[in-house]
């Protein structure tokens, strides 16, 4: 995400465990992203990840061991992500767009 990203920039919803939604509070002092620096984090590490699908200029050993990183960081990410949203009883994320 870039300072230009609108996604960033926009509040960051939740569904908690008991059925309310609520936006998640900004917990940094960061000014490229609203909400909490840890559901940007995991946006950032989820599109840094991504790119090791891309087939672009590899060949195809290089494409599998992409793949076997992308599952690899990816179960990483989404572990911790997962023990994130716990911590908090957040169910879901919203994205941006829902209302
Ligand atoms: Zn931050």
């Amino acid at each position: 995400m870039t300072a230009c990203d609108v996604s960033a920039l926009a509040p960051v919803r939740a569904v908690l465990a008991d059925g309310t939604t609520v936006t998640l509070p900004k917990d940094c002092g960061c000014t490229d992203h609203a909400g909490p620096h840890w559901v940007y984090m995991d946006a950032l590490a989820q599109r840094a990840n991504a790119k090791l699908l891309d087939p672009v200029g590899k060949t195809p050993l290089q494409q599998v061991l992409g793949q076997a990183g992308f599952a690899i960081e990816e179960a990483a990410r989404l572990e911790d992500k997962l023990r994130m949203m716990k911590l908090r009883k957040i169910v879901r994320l919203l994205p941006p767009s829902v209302g």
